[in-house]
């Protein structure tokens, strides 16, 4: 098969299958409102789950950032991008967390590539919730050690799954709340069976950081665990994008010599930082408080109309709420008939999501009124 044959190919399955994805280009896409030119949809498919993209004090921070600094780091932060900003935002992680030690990544995609791959060698184990992240499980596929998925959320498997022998070490893998379903990891009894195994905990809570627990800081603080290795990301409750690895300071120093990911590239720019710091405050703040409170309420409000259609949740109390239709061409069509209805929403289809269980990935933020909601579950009834 040639080259142009094999693109073709592989492309009329996906449009076969209703499972091209296609990307919309938007005028705003972050915040309440997505809007397409003229079109205004309410916006019930942004991670930016306290509103902290377009917070005044984050913005002027980023512009602040960028008069100091200028827009770009220069380089590697190995060579000369590592500025104070840098450093200032490591530090103030770490402490807030609770760890020696926080590396920031360009995105939480490479940081989840470069920890596993620095991390893990031929005669060690993965053991990953079969739910994790494609960022965690490519990595964990591509990595020399045997990976091993266990059923989702079950501890029980998990403890099978490590007491198996191995001339290696073990690394746990799993999330603090579950990307495409919005639930959350049993995280203290899975730190407990990780712990039992001598096995290294490395949890990603890019849907928990900022919104969940005290102060916002996450899950792993929400469930009283402290993973050796915790991932938390930007894109999503902080509003900006990036992400950080919150380790012991023996396990930075060995990422900074064999993260890649790190090494040869360039650092996140400056002002991003500043503009993290910023966004830090305001989540440790009560307005930071008052923004979780407001979006605790309005998914409460959201569960309880919900609970009265005839539609199929998931167990989430998270601001990520799927609605689980099954085919694709369904998710498509309803995602289709809710935007007419003023409600953007997104299909979520396979290989992002097993096989049968297409569905319309509905976010709610800190943005949203209660109005927004009660006009999404109007949608939703009369698309039944
Ligand atoms: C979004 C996401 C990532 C990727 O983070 P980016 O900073 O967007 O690259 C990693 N892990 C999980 C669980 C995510 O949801």
């Amino acid at each position: 098969m040639s080259w142009q044959q094999r693109i073709d190919t592989a492309l009329s399955e996906r449009r076969a299958a209703d499972a091209l994805r296609r990307r919309q280009t938007v005028t705003q896409g972050a915040g309440r409102w997505l809007t397409l030119g003229e079109q205004r949809f309410c916006n019930f498919s942004s991670n930016d789950y306290l509103g902290l993209s377009q917070h005044p004090t984050v913005i002027r921070a980023w512009q602040q950032g960028a008069e100091r600094y200028g827009v770009g780091s220069g380089g590697s932060g190995h060579v000369s991008g590592y500025t104070t900003a840098h450093h200032a935002l490591e530090e103030e992680l770490a402490d807030w967390l609770g760890y020696s030690r926080a590396l920031l990544f360009i995105s939480g995609f490479a940081a989840n590539q470069a920890v596993i791959a620095a991390l893990t060698g031929k005669e060690d184990r993965i053991a990953a919730d079969k739910f994790s992240h494609a960022s965690l499980l490519e990595a964990a596929s591509h990595s020399q050690a045997q990976l091993r998925r266990f059923s989702h959320n079950d501890a029980g498997q998990l403890t099978t799954l490590l007491a198996k022998p191995l001339a290696g070490q073990q690394l746990v893998v799993t999330e603090g709340i579950f990307s495409m379903d919005g639930d959350s990891a049993p995280l203290a009894v899975i730190a407990d069976a990780s712990r039992e195994a001598q096995a290294w905990l490395m949890v990603d809570d890019a849907h928990g950081i900022g919104v969940s627990g005290e102060q916002g800081r996450g899950s792993c603080h929400l469930h009283g665990i402290k993973p050796e290795v915790l991932v938390v990301t930007f894109g999503k409750g902080f509003g900006v994008s990036g992400a950080a690895v919150l380790c012991s300071d023996t396990v930075a120093d060995y990422l900074l010599q064999f993260a890649r990911h790190l090494i040869y590239s360039t650092s996140m720019p400056p002002a991003q930082a500043v503009a993290l710091g910023a966004a830090l405050q305001v989540i440790r703040s009560d307005d930071g408080n008052a923004r979780r409170e407001k979006l605790a309420a309005l998914i409460a409000h959201f569960r309880h109309g919900v609970a009265h259609q005839a539609v199929t949740m998931t167990d989430s109390s998270s601001a990520i709420q799927p609605l689980i239709v099954g085919e694709n061409s369904r998710a498509l069509w309803l995602a289709e008939r809710l935007r007419q209805r003023g409600c953007w929403v997104t299909a979520i289809r396979p290989p992002t999501v097993p096989p049968g269980t297409a569905r319309l990935r509905l976010t709610l933020t800190a943005e949203h009124q209660f109005d927004d909601i009660d006009r999404l579950l109007e949608a939703l009834h009369d698309s039944e």
